[in-house]
């Protein structure tokens, strides 16, 4: 299924801010150097890391999202499994064991709090080796294209009354700029330029500059750095940017003084073969345990920090489900980054009967439940194209069911609990039933987040909450 995305409403983020500032990946490393994977199903980046005044990654974050398996440390051996290829890593090395052959990494592998670093520039050798195909590394830019995944565009000046600058997209643009929500008004726009940042997008270009004259749109310049691609348009004026709502193209003309963006018409289609699908699927919950790697979520304590807390609560909700007979998977069973965005792309993609987020924060006590607050739970969710920030919208009823289920079972073991409607991150982007749950500590006691019992009863209570209204989860209403 494809995704059309769009921003997130500004009102809305304000009131998320106020309430969950942990659950929006604010995080302390928005300046870091990053590199960008490009496959076919997704795109993701990850930090780069500097050791010695040398580029390291950290081959959790580079191969996880791909499906590679947990790591099996034995000693200084490091090995894991991709794509039925085993990658074994020695700290200490040069070189790594790929298909039992050896690979240089072009320099030595480190091993620092159990993750496991190598060279950034070995990624192109363990990704072309462990998938077999072919890999692209735009290493200045640190981009990496996996497998011919590339995104081209052609761009055309219409001169009518006024002149428009018309991008046409190989294939639909996922997301403009990853700060774009935070952008007041039109992004980047200044008089004499436009800056258009593709993070997600596996977007190339033959040309580099193209000119188009004198008056508001006169040049564009392609380029990449740190993981994006940019289109700059220079002219004397500012510029309004619409893209269309299959993104495919994206429109920059001068701002009329008042002017709304209009998308086009949403593309309608028949249901694609996945809608078909979904229903012949074993309903699964998807656990969500928020934050994770760099991200670390709420500290308490001083020491302990929200993204421990919340895997091992993961764990336990899975145990407590499966005990129940419902199965359950977790996005992330390791210490990695996850984007808000991929996770809702994994739940979506493989088709969730529910989506649980679990977050641990301050302030206040007991156990908070959200579903999703949609400013307009009447847009049409027939087509192909799903709105990518209303994608939940066909869903609440069957989401609020689940979040008073829970909130319900939580109140039966004691526990404080507050059920609130909230655009918490990416419940929005969801389109099975979708809740968050966040545990905040008992009183003033930061001891209380570690509270292996307090765990269990909240697991508990959510297991039992998702299996009274299981029945109702997999029916659209
Ligand atoms: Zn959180």
């Amino acid at each position: 299924m494809r995704w059309s995305k769009q921003r997130l409403g500004k009102a809305g983020l304000a009131v998320a801010v106020v309430a969950l500032c942990c659950a929006l990946g604010i995080s302390a490393d928005t300046a870091e150097h990053q590199l960008t994977v490009y496959t076919a199903q997704s795109s993701y980046s990850l930090p780069v890391l500097d050791r010695g005044g040398k580029a390291y990654l950290n081959v959790a974050d580079l191969l996880s999202p791909l499906g590679a398996s947990q790591p099996h440390v034995k000693g200084k051996e490091w090995r894991l499994e991709l794509n039925k290829a085993e990658l074994r890593l020695t700290e200490g090395k040069e070189k790594a064991v790929i298909r039992g052959h050896q690979a240089d990494l072009g320099g030595k592998v480190l091993v620092e709090d159990g993750r496991v670093l190598v060279p950034m520039d070995a990624a192109l050798s363990l990704l072309s080796q462990l998938l077999k195909t072919a890999v692209d590394y735009h290493q200045p830019a640190r981009r990496i294209f996996v497998g011919n995944v590339f995104t081209r565009f052609h761009a055309e000046l219409k001169n009518g009354d006024q002149p428009s600058l018309v991008l046409t997209f190989s294939q639909p643009i996922k997301r403009l700029d990853a700060n774009h929500e935070e952008d007041r008004g039109v992004l980047f726009t200044h008089t004499d330029r436009t800056t258009l940042t593709f993070s997600q997008d596996p977007l190339v270009s033959d040309v580099n500059k193209q000119q188009f004259g004198e008056g508001a749109i006169q040049s564009l310049t392609f380029s990449e750095e740190n993981g994006a691609a940019s289109i700059t348009v220079t002219g004397n004026s500012k510029l309004q940017v619409i893209r269309s709502e299959d993104g495919k193209t994206i429109s920059l003309q001068p701002q009329a003084p008042v002017a709304v963006a209009t998308p086009e018409p949403t593309q309608q289609t028949a249901p694609s073969v996945e809608e078909g699908q979904r229903h012949t699927q074993e309903f699964f919950v998807m656990i969500d345990p928020s934050h994770g790697g760099y991200d670390k979520g709420a500290i308490f304590g001083g020491k302990l920090a929200e993204k421990e807390i919340t895997l091992r609560l993961a764990r336990e909700l899975r145990k407590e489900l499966e005990e129940r007979g419902i199965a359950a998977r977790l996005l992330r069973d390791s210490d990695i980054d996850l984007a808000l965005e991929r996770r809702a792309e994994i739940t979506n993609e493989q088709h969730a009967g529910i989506y649980v987020a679990l977050h641990a924060g301050r302030p206040g006590r007991g156990v908070r439940v959200y579903s999703s607050l949609l400013s307009d739970p009447q847009q049409p969710l027939a087509g192909r194209f799903l709105p990518w920030d209303s994608a939940q919208s066909g869903a609440l009823n069957r989401s609020q069911a689940a979040a008073h289920a829970v909130a319900g079972e939580l109140r039966k073991k004691g526990l404080t609990v507050a059920s609130l409607g909230m655009p918490v991150r990416p419940l929005n982007n969801i389109v099975a039933p979708a809740i968050a749950v966040e545990l905040a500590p008992e009183g003033d006691d930061p001891q209380s987040m570690e509270s292996q019992k307090r765990h269990n009863t909240v697991a508990s209570a959510i297991a039992s909450g998702i299996a009274q209204v299981r029945g109702q989860m997999g029916v659209r209403p």
